[in-house]
């Protein structure tokens, strides 16, 4: 059976009976669907790493990794979903999956924004701590120098802080710091800076 590309229904006839589209039509419909709805999970995909390095959390790499993968699933249905919708086989859920993706990188970063916006200086918490080694993974994204230093937490035995240049260059390693940091508003804890103790 095949199914009208633009609402789904099964198609009996060119014209399809629930929407009225006819076949030609409704594959442009569709089309461009996928070509908006793509395009809004390509600059959430923006927005999310923008934010990330205004509002690092302490988690960030994991979150990175966590959103990478996000990123090259919802890409992978996309092109099952161009590849099955030329050769006129079912997509309907497929269409649903991928819709559900559309959105998550736009609330990711959200959920950065508000964790750190919300969040009251007031709050700060100052965390001793020594420089164990530091890296620069270039061309990933802007922002991607890391200080690894003791960590605080339980369980935890280093944080990767998301630092800028200058303080990338003017920490070494086994230099002791005070690392600060924010709990975020929604229970997120973000690196708000690091300093010579
Ligand atoms: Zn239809």
């Amino acid at each position: 059976m095949t199914r009208c590309l633009d609402c789904g229904s099964p198609r009996t006839a060119d014209q399809c009976p629930s929407c009225g589209l006819t076949s030609r039509a409704a594959e442009l419909v569709y089309r461009r669907r996928l070509v908006s709805r793509t395009a809004i999970f390509l600059v959430g995909s923006l927005a999310f790493p923008y934010v990330s390095q205004i509002y690092p959390p302490l988690d960030l790499d994991l979150m990175l990794v966590f959103f990478g993968l996000l990123f090259f699933l919802a890409l992978t249905i996309a092109v099952i979903l161009e590849n099955r919708a030329r050769r006129h086989k079912e997509i309907e859920v497929l269409k649903r999956v991928y819709s559900g993706f559309i959105p998550l990188p736009w609330i990711l970063a959200a959920t950065l924004f508000v964790n750190g916006r919300l969040d009251s200086q007031k709050n700060l918490a100052y965390y001793p701590t020594t420089v164990e080694s530091k890296f620069n993974m270039k061309g990933i994204v802007r922002g991607s120098r890391r200080l690894l230093v003791h960590s605080w937490r339980p369980g935890q035995h280093v944080e990767r802080l998301a630092v800028d240049a200058d303080d990338f260059d003017r920490f070494q390693d086994g230099d002791t710091t005070v690392v600060a940091v924010e709990p975020g508003a929604l229970g997120i804890p973000w690196y708000y800076g690091i300093y010579r103790r």
